[in-house]
This record gives C-alpha cells, sequence and structure tokens, in this order.
C-alpha cells in the first residue's frame, strides 16, 4: 500500500497528532507503547517531510555524527508505520476542528473523514519568517528561504550571494556558500544572533565575506531570470545572483487557526501563538509538542525529547483521577509575573528633528505574565525559572539596536520579542520618554497576551 492509499481509521482514539515531524512520531511510539490509540495525521507524503530535503551530513545529533536528518526522519518513519497502535494517515490535514466539551475533540480531515479523539496535540513544526518585501510572492527561483537554500545550496551556481538575517543559519550558509566560492555578503538590521564559533570563522574570512550588521534592510527585492535586484537606502541599487531570506522562523499556523476557532466558537479564549499556557489548556486535552512549542532549543533531539515530554502529560490526563487527587487547576493556580520597573537608558527615538540628533531619556516599566506554575522547590535553580536579567537586557537591546520613529513600533517590537521568551503568557509595557517636554513626560503603553 503507497503512503497517500487512505489508512484504515478508526472512528475514535485516545490521542490524535497533528504533524509527524520527530516530535509527533516520538510522541506517537511513546502513547502506543503505553497502550493508548493514537491517530498521527501528516499533510506532507510521509512521516518528517519536511526532513526529507535536509541531506547534508550533521554532527549535532548524539550517537548519529555524519547522518542526514532526511536518512534519520525515514528511520523515525519506519519505526512509527510498523507500531502497533499508530494509526498513521499522510496527505491529510485537519480542515475544520470543534471542542466537544468533556468529550474530546472532533477533527474532520481532507478527505471527509470524522475522526473523534480524547486528546489533541499539535506537533506541526515552525515555518520561515519570509516578510513580503524581502520575500517576492508567488516564489521566485532566486528568491530562496532555509529549506530552499538546505536542499540547493552544494549545486547552487556561484555568484553573488546576499544573505539576510545574522543568525546560526546565516552564518552557518555563509560558510558553506564561501567555502563553494561564492561572493558572500552578510546583511541584517541588528548584531549577530549566531554562535560565536560561527562568528569568528566569519570574521577572519572578511572582508572575503562582506558584512553588513546594524544596517537597514531592503525595503525591496525583485528576482528576474538573470539576477535579483535588491534596493536599500545604505546601498541604492544592486544585483545579486542569489538571495537567501534567513531571518528565523515562526510556529507554522495552520493547526493553531483552527484550534483558535473551535474554543471560540465553545466560548473560550484561544491560546496564544506558540501555544504554551498547558495548566489551562491541558484541562481541555490540549497538548503541544515539539518546535511548534518554542520551549526548547529547536533541534532534532529536543523535539524528539519533547515529544516524550508531551507523551507522558497526555498519559497522565488520559488516566482517571485518583481519588483525593486535587484537579489540575488547584495544583497549578500559582500564577506568576515578573515585574520590571523604572528601567532607564537613552534610546533612538522620535520623528521630531531634534529626536534624531542623539539618544533620549526613556523610561520602560514592564510586566511579564508566566501564567500558572508549579510552585518551586527551595533547591530549583535559575535554569528552571525566566531570568529577570534576560529580560532587562534584552528591553534595552530592543530599544537601543537602531532608530525607532513611534514610540508604538518600539511597543510593538518589544511585546513581539517578550512574548516569544518561553513560558511568557503575557506583556504589559509602557515607555515613556522622560525628557520630552519641559513641563510633562509623555509615555504609551500596551498589553498583549493573556492578562
Ligand atoms: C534548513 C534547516 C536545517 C536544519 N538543520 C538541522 C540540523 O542540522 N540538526 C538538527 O537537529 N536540526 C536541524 N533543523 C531543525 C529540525 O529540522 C527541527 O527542529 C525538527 O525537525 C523539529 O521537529 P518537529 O517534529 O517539532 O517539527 P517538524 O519536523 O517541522 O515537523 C512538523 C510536521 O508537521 C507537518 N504539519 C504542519 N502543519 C500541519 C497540519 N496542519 N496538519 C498536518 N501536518 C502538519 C509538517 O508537514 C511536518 O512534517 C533544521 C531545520 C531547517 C529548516
Amino acid at each position: 500500500m503507497s503512503d497517500l492509499t487512505p489508512a484504515p481509521l478508526p472512528a475514535d482514539v485516545d490521542l490524535a497528532i497533528l504533524g509527524a515531524g520527530p516530535a509527533g512520531c516520538s510522541a506517537a511510539s511513546w502513547l502506543a507503547q503505553l497502550g493508548h490509540r493514537v491517530a498521527l495525521i501528516e499533510r506532507g507524503d510521509q512521516p518528517c517531510a519536511a526532513l526529507q530535503s535536509l541531506r547534508f551530513p550533521q554532527h549535532w545529533v548524539l550517537g548519529e555524527p555524519g547522518e542526514s536528518l532526511a536518512a534519520l526522519g525515514q528511520r523515525y518513519a519506519a519505526q512509527v508505520r510498523g507500531q502497533t497502535g499508530v494509526h498513521l494517515v499522510v496527505g491529510q490535514q485537519a480542515v475544520q476542528l470543534d471542542w466537544l466539551s468533556g468529550e474530546g475533540w472532533q477533527l474532520r480531515l481532507d478527505d471527509g473523514r470524522l475522526l473523534r479523539c480524547r486528546a489533541l496535540m499539535l506537533a506541526t513544526g515552525l515555518r520561515p519568517l519570509l516578510p513580503g518585501s524581502l520575500y517576492p510572492r508567488p516564489a521566485q527561483a532566486r528568491v530562496l528561504d532555509s529549506i530552499a537554500l538546505a536542499t540547493q545550496r552544494s549545486q547552487l551556481p556561484r555568484g553573488r550571494t546576499l544573505l539576510l538575517g545574522a543568525g546560526d543559519n546565516a552564518a552557518e550558509n555563509a560558510l558553506f556558500l564561501h567555502e563553494q566560492g561564492h561572493q558572500v555578503t552578510l546583511w541584517s538590521r541588528g548584531d549577530w544572533r549566531a554562535q560565536q564559533a560561527l562568528v569568528e570563522r566569519i570574521h577572519a574570512l572578511a572582508p572575503a565575506i562582506a558584512l553588513r550588521l546594524h544596517t537597514p534592510v531592503p525595503t525591496q527585492v525583485v528576482a528576474d531570470a538573470q539576477g535579483v535586484s535588491v534596493h536599500s537606502s545604505s546601498h541604492g541599487h544592486e544585483r545579486f545572483d542569489h538571495v537567501a531570506v534567513l531571518l528565523g522562523f515562526e510556529p507554522e499556523p495552520s493547526a493553531w487557526l483552527l484550534v483558535g476557532d473551535a474554543l471560540q466558537r465553545a466560548g473560550i479564549s484561544a491560546p496564544s501563538q506558540p501555544l504554551r499556557d498547558e495548566a489551562r489548556f491541558a484541562q481541555l486535552g490540549l497538548f503541544v509538542a515539539g518546535d511548534a512549542s518554542a520551549r526548547q532549543h529547536p533541534c532534532v533531539q529536543t523535539a524528539l525529547g519533547d515529544g516524550v515530554v508531551a507523551a507522558k502529560r497526555v498519559q497522565e490526563w488520559l488516566q482517571p483521577p485518583r481519588e483525593n487527587q486535587a484537579p489540575p487547576a488547584l495544583r497549578r493556580n500559582n500564577r506568576q509575573v515578573i515585574h520590571i520597573s523604572g528601567l532607564r537608558f537613552g534610546a533612538n527615538l522620535g520623528l521630531l528633528d531634534f529626536e534624531r540628533e542623539g539618544p533620549q531619556p526613556i523610561q520602560v516599566d514592564a510586566e511579564i505574565n508566566l501564567g500558572a506554575q508549579m510552585i518551586v522547590s527551595r533547591d530549583a535553580d535559575i535554569g528552571h525559572v525566566l531570568d529577570y536579567r534576560r529580560i532587562r537586557s534584552i528591553i534595552i537591546e530592543e530599544c537601543t539596536a537602531e532608530h525607532t520613529d513611534l514610540l508604538e513600533a518600539m511597543l510593538g517590537k518589544l511585546c513581539t520579542r517578550l512574548m516569544k521568551l518561553a513560558g511568557v503568557v503575557g506583556v504589559r509595557i509602557k515607555v515613556t520618554k522622560l525628557e520630552i517636554f519641559p513641563d510633562c513626560q509623555v509615555a504609551i503603553s500596551a498589553e498583549c497576551g493573556q492578562w
């Protein structure tokens, strides 16, 4: 039977997992071995579809040095295909989800089949961040995202290659393409976000690898058959042979949007994306695993491990409550908020002429909602909690990285960045211009996420 032949699917299972990457496969395998019936639903044509373009040897997965992620993905797929208790469905995704109150979830698949499950898990991974001004749509052959670059980079004809971004992905590709004989330019609006070891290797090669850090990114990228025209305020019009947009990733939204719709219809406020507030949503039988959770550094090993963590949570949830056991809401009602008050520093902010001459003093006050937390034990270390020093330095970094015209835009940047921190479910932030007028201060505040 080919992977795309509709697999027999029972009408109901204990858990339906959307997304059969390493996290989904790992969770499915664990729960099946624990005796549960699992439907594993993958919209690609095979499990671990997202790994199939990653054919280069990698050395990160312990015990598998030199093995490609594509080959590892084939092994994960083979295991779940043969696993009793896992009902694998490929080439399908849910087109509608309904939350059936105490009775779990109902999924309608592309081909019209209905499936009921007591618990639902999103293991749908990430997708590349591709702003419209930098990544023309429909996609053009010479403007690549990270996945297209990974697939094509060994065969890419040598030429002028522009990499937009300064994270690990951009740095690693800059070194690789330079070794292949490309003239590489690496361009970012901010500073390095890549590992120090990669940064040092690139600096040792500069100016052979041209670096444009702290430089406003292009305002227009247009490809034609011969190359790519790039326009920017700093460098005018330039031509490159290829441009790769490597600005990071965001959680794949497809399944999460369906969850949001289902909960809205049930009168429940939807979880924020990425879905992290497990105490609240686990009570609905809603779980998340792997990169989609933004709980950990995204890689295959953490995805496999996080699949197990999520599987154990599902197992606990599926068990009937023991006598005298407090419901989860009571065990986890310890909401925690980090407060940063009166943080003062200079920031390049404002539209007025005198505001463009240099930094002006501002004050930032922030509240970071960590949601319901387990009570931290006396011996817990800083690695288990969100370090407030990190929040302080992120605020300063976001406000000082570049000139920002509008206070509202600065608030937006702060909210977006802080909401991405693992465990953060809500942000309240206030930015005050301390010396804008002789007789008063001006402030704007914003609130996002859950409060
Ligand atoms: C270019 C690149 C290079 C990388 N290199 C490495 C490396 O060298 N080493 C390393 O360890 N990691 C690497 N990674 C990261 C690694 O691939 C991921 O961290 C890992 O695959 C995450 O596993 P996951 O199961 O959470 O998500 P994914 O592997 O992304 O799996 C998610 C699955 O969900 C499916 N899906 C999405 N939406 C739906 C839906 N609505 N319904 C049904 N199915 C859906 C997708 O098709 C996909 O199969 C790389 C990633 C990229 C993009």
